[in-house]
């Protein structure tokens, strides 16, 4: 709280413990007080004031309304005439809040501008009527009579009670102070009612309120509609990529080949872009969850750097890992998300290393109540990072430097999502890199440890085997190309293969023919995935047995997974299919 120091050093010259008492009120942020105090006057003599005080607390900081009077001498009548009483009315009308003062019987015996033109009535017509008069609310008269009540019985003034009141035909929102006012003598006659309109803060704060939810609607509308982007371009996308890698399987001339892989790379980063832009949006819309299953770090690694081999071996480059033996077997967190950070950054090494190797480790740093952080180190002997560039890479669509994209290509999105990813696991993410030397990505996450058990969860099977034994696969997909996508791969492999185009032909076929393997697709037209296998288990809880459905869905959505097993689905595949997984559930069982 600040007030004018002169207003203080005069009220401490003239005496002290008045002084202290008006600093104590406004410590205290008080409301209305009245206090006698004796002022000297600058002729030399002494005299009585009447001091009111109020301390206001509004938007852009506290306010003190000081009001002080000559006291009326005993005998002496205090007639409205008086100078003192005339002046202090004079203050009361500078005042924005509306002020009345209200004798003991509740009439106003004075009010001020504001007051008259909150209410939209003059001063003539309110002096001597009762505040009861001018109230069409029964509600509110009697919880002001009860607040005049209240502050007369314990001297004490009551602030802000707050109601909404109709002046002509516009609605307010107001907040009332009541205190008493005193005569000469310290005897109560009547009361010193402050109100403040509080409509225009009142309103803002409605639309600041109605601002958010539609700003969150907003987020909700751009999520769904990148979920059902990412849906329509996945679809189309499977037919691409499959159809590709189909054809370069077969005998081609060395242009057509060429033709395809350019199709093939081109769509790949397509997807990658694709994908990218989805967790961006998913991660600034705060959609992306962490999931806490327990996996085992080692398989993360490997699995991670299984697909880079072909790649880093191409370019000459020695790929490592190396995980400390303290690095707990398994841990609690989301192995799909740890593998994304891995992924990108393994990525980048390999795609700005010409020579030399990249070597991933992992290493403990600290273990405490439960928890465990790790510590990722992802180092290359590549291109490196001037010190210059190194802040700016960790932002969204930030390169190195603008001959990087024509080079190497990318989005510069990476990085970016990387770190939201790192952060949302309690870790950080930093560089350590010079220029034709190489960088070190180091990056740091938190995991709940698993209690009392060290053993590995079994490993996902990701990999390619050769077909272990030869299955009959029903395939529901309703659309062309991605039944054909299916079907092409699977009988390239040998297995057998129906094809329906949606779930109540899947649960005709599945009467009349024994299965190993149903690929679900989960929307389709007359029967969903989900009614489907829904039906299917429902009928095995009858007749036994446990027909393996893979559900196949283009939605790339947090919870798809969590969805499927839900519905009594046995797994997963996401489109664009991947062969090598489709092979793994294939040959799986
Ligand atoms: P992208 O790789 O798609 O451009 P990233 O966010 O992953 O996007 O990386 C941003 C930039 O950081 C890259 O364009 C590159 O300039 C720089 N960068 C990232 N990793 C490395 C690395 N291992 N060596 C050299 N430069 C790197």
């Amino acid at each position: 709280m600040t007030y004018n120091t002169s207003f203080a050093d005069n009220l401490q010259r003239n005496h002290d413990r008045h002084a202290q008492g008006l600093q104590a009120l406004f410590a205290a942020g008080g409301a209305i007080e009245s206090r006698r105090i004796t002022v000297r006057h600058r002729d030399g003599h002494e005299f009585l004031a009447d001091w009111a005080i109020s301390i206001a607390s509004r938007a852009d900081g506290d306010r003190a309304i000081a009001i002080a009077r000559p006291s009326a001498q005993a005998g002496e009548s205090a007639s409205p005439a008086d100078a003192g009483e005339v002046r202090y009315h004079e203050i009361l009308d500078q005042i924005e809040d509306a002020c009345a003062v209200v004798d003991l019987k509740g009439r106003y015996r004075f009010v001020n501008h504001a007051f008259c033109r909150l209410f939209g009535r003059s001063r003539e017509a309110l002096i001597g009527t009762s505040f009861s008069e001018n109230s069409r609310s029964d509600d509110r008269i009697a919880k002001l009579r009860g607040v005049y009540t209240q502050v007369y019985q314990t001297g004490t003034p009551v602030k802000a009670f707050e109601y909404q009141l109709t002046v002509n035909g516009v609605e307010k929102s107001l907040d009332q102070s009541v205190s008493v006012d005193r005569d000469a003598n310290g005897q109560p006659v009547g009361f010193l009612t402050i109100i403040r309109d509080t409509t225009e803060r009142a309103r803002a704060q409605h639309e600041l309120a109605r601002a958010k939810e539609a700003a969150e609607e907003a987020t909700r509308a751009k999520s769904d509609f990148l979920a059902n982007m990412s849906h329509e371009i996945r679809t189309p996308m499977n037919g691409i990529i499959g159809m590709t890698l189909l054809a370069l399987d077969t005998e081609l001339t060395p242009y057509q080949a060429d033709c395809l892989t350019t199709v093939r790379t081109s769509a790949e980063s397509l997807l990658t872009l694709l994908n990218d832009i989805l967790d961006f949006s998913k991660i600034e819309s705060r959609m992306l969850k962490m999931e806490a299953v327990a996996f085992s770090l080692r398989d993360a690694v490997a699995d991670t750097l299984k697909p880079f081999e072909v790649h880093a071996h191409q370019k000459g480059l020695e790929l490592r890992h190396d995980i400390d033996p303290d690095v707990p077997a398994v841990i609690i967190g989301d192995p799909v998300r740890v593998r994304q950070i891995m992924n990108n950054l393994i990525g980048n090494a390999i795609k700005f290393t010409e020579r030399g190797q990249v070597k991933v480790s992992v290493c403990q740093e600290r273990r405490r109540d439960g928890r465990v952080v790790l510590h990722f180190a992802i180092a290359d002997t590549g291109i490196g990072i001037s010190a210059d560039h190194q802040a700016a890479i960790f932002e969204a669509f930030r390169q190195a430097d603008g001959s990087t994209t024509r080079r190497f290509g990318g989005t510069g999105l990476g990085l970016a999502i990387s770190t939201s990813l790192v952060h949302m696991m309690g870790g950080r993410i930093w560089v350590e890199s010079e220029p034709d030397a190489g960088s070190t990505f180091h990056f740091t996450a938190a995991f709940d440890l698993v209690e009392g058990t060290a053993a590995a969860p079994p490993k996902a099977a990701a990999t390619a085997v050769p077909p272990a034994r030869l299955i009959k696969v029903l395939v529901a997909e309703d659309t062309v190309i991605n039944q054909r996508v299916v079907m092409r791969m699977l009988t390239k492999h040998g297995h057998t293969v129906t094809v329906v185009a949606d779930g109540r032909e899947a649960l005709d076929a599945i009467e009349r023919e024994a299965y190993d393997l149903v690929l679900m697709d989960v929307q389709m037209p007359v029967m969903g995935g989900f009614e489907a296998t829904a039906a299917i288990r429902a009928r095995e809880q009858q007749t036994g047995g446990h027909l393996r459905i893979v559900a196949m869905t283009a939605h790339a959505m947090n919870g798809d997974r969590e969805r499927c097993l839900a519905a009594g689905m046995d797994g997963y595949l996401s489109k664009p299919l991947d062969p090598q997984l489709l092979y793994a559930i294939a040959e799986e069982g």
